[in-house]
């Protein structure tokens, strides 16, 4: 991408590059129900609607295949999310954005140095945003957020939309937004971004590692790399029927765990107006149920993916051993 857009956070690089490009009351923006939220209320700060398709259970991320039918006269844009650091299948999507004449706006925020069939992710469509939280693979002191794309007028509609559409101090061309990336986060980050691809290989090696570990395990699903795609893996998330009872034992041993997302956003309080039902999307709403991310970061000892893997391994032993004696007893 020839250009980049500094911004407050990832949240309103994905407000601005929606903006930027004319979308706002009217329109429908399709994108993931499994996602952080700021993805879809990004959509909705614009004025526009979320429209909510499935995701692929194998990635998490959206289905193309069921994109086709959700496209109507109102729908401006596909906004699809990278999930957990793994790019969605962009081959296919980008094709039906074109035939449509969508643009494609990439939530890259947990996926910075991702690549699909050998490109960059934030690279593979209008316009790519990213998150520089501390908790994302490039991560500041604190809040900041980039969008990159091709188009450099758009570039410069985005310029002046995160200092209140001004250019000139005191003359005001439209309404904007106080959102410019802070200069001493951008002073951590240009030092930090050094270390990127390293630490994104560290993140890789670790994660290969528990899959390693955990792929014969009972119970477990590992996660699935979608052919072309090299992910960056921002969460190690496994899926389990098991969830509560590994989380606990985890817990128990001191290794902290989290659930992303617990709740899909078609089915959240602030979007009950938008008519969903539960049940409605079947495999978002599954894998809210059976998603676990195990500890993972750059530097950390690959003895703590042993031990991490061994608990699992070990409660789901005892687990199943319990209930089978339960069943076997005799009564
Ligand atoms: C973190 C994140 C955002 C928002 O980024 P902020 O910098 O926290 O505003 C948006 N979408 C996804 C998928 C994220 O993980």
């Amino acid at each position: 991408m020839d250009f980049g857009v500094g911004v407050a956070s990832g949240t309103d690089a994905l407000i601005l590059a929606l903006e930027a490009q004319g979308i706002g009351p009217g329109d429908e923006v399709i994108t993931t129900p499994f996602t952080f939220f700021a993805t879809a209320e990004a959509i909705s700060r614009c004025g526009a609607t979320p429209v909510f398709v499935d995701i692929d259970p194998s990635t998490y991320n959206i289905d193309w295949q069921l994109l086709e039918p959700k496209i109507t006269a109102r729908t401006k844009a596909i906004m699809p999310v990278h999930l957990f650091g793994q790019s969605a299948d962009m081959e296919s999507l980008v094709e039906i954005a074109q035939r449509y004449d969508l643009k494609v706006v990439e939530d890259a925020c947990q996926a910075i140095g991702a690549e699909y069939k050998g490109r960059r992710v934030g690279g593979l469509g209008d316009a790519g945003c990213f998150s520089f939280f501390p908790s994302k693979n490039l991560g500041g002191a604190g809040d900041g957020g980039m969008v990159v794309l091709n188009d450099g007028e758009l570039a410069e509609k985005m310029r002046l939309l995160r200092e209140h559409g001004s250019s000139r101090k005191y003359h005001h061309q439209f309404l904007g937004h106080n959102s410019r990336l802070d200069a001493l986060q951008a002073a951590f980050l240009l030092v930090k971004l050094k270390y990127l691809d390293e630490w994104n290989k560290e993140r890789r090696e670790l994660a290969a590692h528990y899959s390693e570990l955990l792929g014969a395990a009972p119970e477990i699903k590992t996660p699935e790399v979608l052919p072309g795609a090299s992910p960056v893996f921002n969460l190690y998330v496994i899926r389990t029927s098991m969830r509560e009872t590994l989380r606990e034992v985890l817990t128990q041993a001191g290794v902290a765990t989290g659930i992303y997302y617990p709740l899909p956003l078609h089915l959240q309080e602030v979007y009950r107006d938008l008519g969903y039902e539960k049940g409605e999307l079947p495999q978002s709403e599954n894998a809210a149920q059976e998603t676990l991310a195990l500890p993972l970061y750059p530097c950390m000892p690959k003895e703590t993916v042993e031990k991490v893997s061994a608990l699992i391994i070990d409660a789901i032993t005892k687990g199943r051993a319990g209930t089978r004696s339960l069943s076997d007893a005799p009564s």
